[in-house]
């Protein structure tokens, strides 16, 4: 009989506890959003997925070299010496380990991980890892101002090929005879 008034005592304590701290929580702003529809706001500083701003990277290899798990893979061909055509630009997030140590090391600050918009910045869903090797290239080839120099270069390099060659300069003419004194 004890045992029973204990366990109704102990069931209505425990009832009662659980409701104060729900009232609690009640009057508390609220902290969580709707995703994916509601998004929380992205710090500074926060180690999403990466975003390249292809058009300043000098293609020097630091993030990848840097990485401690290999997974940035980049390939590009340099025309007229100074402009990249790409070629690929990836990160492997079956491997990466969101350490930011590429972001510090790139000398042009063209690397992010606090810059992608939308549902993306937080979450890849797939059922397919081979999908999760994703290439930051926003275009393959040239840029478009890469591609407007690299064009110009080459009209101003073949308008200088076809100049005609400058007339070859006249021999010098021959010295005049020494005057000689003789019968003088
Ligand atoms: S965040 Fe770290 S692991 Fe991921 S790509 Fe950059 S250096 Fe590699
Ligand atoms: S460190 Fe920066 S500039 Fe160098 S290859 Fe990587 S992203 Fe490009």
């Amino acid at each position: 009989m004890l045992t029973y008034a204990r366990n109704i005592r102990d069931t209505v304590m425990t009832t009662l506890k659980g409701m104060q701290i729900t009232l609690r929580n009640l009057r508390r702003p609220e902290t969580t959003v709707q995703y994916p529809e509601e998004q929380c706001e992205i710090k500074p500083g926060y180690r999403g997925f990466h975003t390249l701003d292809q058009e300043i990277c000098i293609l020097c290899f630091q993030c990848a070299k840097i990485c401690p798990v290999d997974c940035i893979e980049m390939a590009a061909t340099r025309v007229e010496k100074k402009f990249l055509s790409w070629e690929q630009f990836t990160v492997d997030y079956n491997k990466c380990l969101f350490c930011d140590l590429c972001v510090e090391v790139c000398p042009v600050d063209c690397i992010h991980m606090d810059r992608k918009t939308g549902p993306s910045q937080y979450a890849v869903i797939t059922d397919d890892r081979t999908t999760l090797n994703i290439d930051l290239l926003i275009y393959r080839g040239l840029s478009e101002t890469g591609v407007k120099a690299v064009d110009k270069l080459r009209a101003d390099k073949a308008a200088a090929a076809a100049k005609p060659a400058p007339a070859p300069a006249a021999p010098p003419s021959a010295p005049a005879a020494p005057r000689t004194t003789e019968g003088a």
